[in-house]
């Protein structure tokens, strides 16, 4: 029949507009109040409308959504390396940036001119970064991420737009905040929540210290030796003499018998 299409259309938006106003008046107005409301309130399990009214209202993005990337940094309190780059300055990231725009400028020893694994400077623009999370994917040191804050308009189109090291650099802290489970995996992968560096510094450190404690052993079990030598020396003299006495006396009492038994055929 012409029109049923139209009729449930209507129904359903019907449905919509009331379930609109009955959900408002089971929050009453507690939504706002409590992030936890909010979320139910705009999840799957709303009714109603699901109009967001940004930016009086943010949904909470999932762990997984990217925008510009960000480098990681210890925090400011780690007791080894407070504020230290993550980024070794290797240049991956911009080779595989499809867009290009990375800019990484390597560090150097002012002393010696050699290269040090850390950028002096570090350049993203954000205009033409696509957000595609390869140099995140790519890095070898975990040390690029994609970030979460996706409110970065401005009227400044120049200079604004260029992240530089500073504008860039989050602590760790920050991204196991924002991903917690996959920055759980990542740390599951490197064999601890140090920088891969810190990880293998401490490896070493543990594989030289059993190294010097086997060393200890083998020394202390040389040192020994020879004194367990000499004391199995004369277990074997004292088992020889004993040996000998056992066999004189034997000797002794067959002589003596045969002298007895003479004595009587006598
Ligand atoms: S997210 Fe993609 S486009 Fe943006 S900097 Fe990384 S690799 Fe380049
Ligand atoms: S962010 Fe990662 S891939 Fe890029 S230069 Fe630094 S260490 Fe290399």
């Amino acid at each position: 029949m012409y029109g049923v299409g139209i009729l449930k259309g209507l129904g359903v938006t019907i449905k919509h507009f009331i379930d609109t106003y009955v959900d408002d008046i089971r929050y009453a107005g507690r939504k706002y109040m409590r992030q936890e409301n909010f979320e139910v309130r705009q999840g799957l399990k709303a009714q109603g409308a699901f109009t967001v009214q940004y930016p009086e209202e943010k949904i909470a993005v999932p762990e997984r959504f990217r925008f510009v990337p960000f480098l990681i940094v210890d925090d400011a309190d780690h007791p080894e390396r407070p504020g230290h780059d993550w980024c070794t300055s290797c240049g991956i990231c911009a080779k595989v940036c499809p867009p290009q725009c990375i800019w990484i400028v390597r560090g150097e020893n002012p002393q010696t001119g050699r290269p040090i694994p850390e950028p002096e400077a570090f350049f993203i623009d954000i205009d033409i970064c696509m957000n595609c999370g390869y140099c995140s994917e790519f890095c070898p040191f975990d040390a690029i991420k994609m970030d979460h804050d996706y409110e970065l308009a401005s009227y400044d189109r120049t200079g604004a737009h260029i992240h530089d090291k500073q504008k860039l650099s989050k602590p760790f802290s920050y991204w196991r905040t924002i991903a917690p489970t996959t920055a759980a995996e990542e740390a599951e992968a490197r064999g601890g929540w140090e920088h891969t560096d810190v990880i293998k510094e401490r490896k070493k450190a543990e594989a030289a210290a059993a190294k010097a404690a086997k060393a200890a052993a083998q020394a202390e079990q040389a040192e020994a030796a020879p004194e367990a030598e000499a004391q199995s020396e004369q277990d074997a003299e004292a088992a020889k003499a004993e040996r000998l006495r056992k066999r004189e006396a034997a000797l002794a009492r067959n002589r003596a018998r045969k002298e007895q038994e003479n004595q009587n055929d006598e």
